[in-house]
């Protein structure tokens, strides 16, 4: 069977909107499970790399699911579902109160990782997000206070500059040259030559396949709850998002 196509993965092309922002789409059922379908098509986001999955709802001619969860298996995405859709065209949509409150913080993600490695030398080596609050791993660091509220001012002074938010693919090659984490790189299969790459600003340039936000505006304003020691050099930040 076909791989599952990734509508927000797919390359923005000209003035249509980011595809990271779309919340509705049409589809066919092209595999039914006990509690799940795959769709041709999908807009909804799999759980993977710290983001957790979207919720949602399935719609066909005289009836609808709830979507409870996504997982990807082998480039199929399975959305599980209280109810197999009867119809083989359905409409898709998005919780987008949930999914956006993950592109807020899987976006202030990546930038407090970029300026923790830009101005600590800290490598980020774990993270997961929820809508309310999100936490990032970082090694070798043993943050003192002062540097946490630096670290905040500094997220918050590129939300402030209003900086792009920029998705695009790029060869690995050229990929590797720019980035310094080797580690990081050694996590991707070799096998991917063409990587998606998300740019925040000047802050961070890093291969993902999360959705994101297009300008860092509308994080609104990052505020650090605190730190955790987990040992071996490693600091937990845990962080939530306001409205500015
Ligand atoms: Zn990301």
């Amino acid at each position: 069977m076909a791989p599952t196509q990734v509508l927000y993965m797919e390359e923005r092309r000209g003035q249509d909107p980011d595809p990271c922002y779309l919340r509705e789409f049409d589809a066919r059922v092209v595999e039914r499970g006990p509690d799940f379908v795959v769709l041709d098509r999908t807009a909804f986001y799999a759980e993977g790399g710290g983001q957790p999955d979207d919720t949602g709802f399935l719609r066909w001619d005289g009836g609808e699911a709830k979507v409870l969860r996504v997982q990807k298996e082998k480039g199929l995405v399975r959305h599980f579902v209280d109810r197999i859709p009867a119809a083989d065209d359905v409409h898709g949509v998005v919780d987008w109160e949930r999914r956006y409150a993950h592109m807020r913080m899987h976006t202030s993600q990546h930038l407090m990782s970029g300026l923790m490695f830009r101005i600590y030398g800290a490598r980020t080596v774990g993270n997961q997000i929820h809508a309310d609050r999100s936490r990032i791993d970082f090694q070798p660091a043993n943050f003192t206070p002062a540097d946490l509220e630096r670290i905040e001012r500094e997220c918050n002074d590129v939300v402030a500059s209003a900086a792009d938010v920029r998705i695009f693919e790029e060869d690995r090659a050229v990929v590797e040259n720019k980035i310094e984490d080797r580690a990081l790189m050694d996590l991707i299969p070799r096998s991917i030559r063409r990587l998606r790459i998300i740019q925040v600003g000047e802050a961070d340039y890093c291969p993902c396949g999360g959705t994101h936000l297009k300008n860092v505006r509308e994080i609104g304003a990052v505020h650090i709850l605190g730190k955790r020691s987990k040992g071996k050099e490693t600091d937990r930040v845990e962080y939530e998002l306001r409205t500015a």
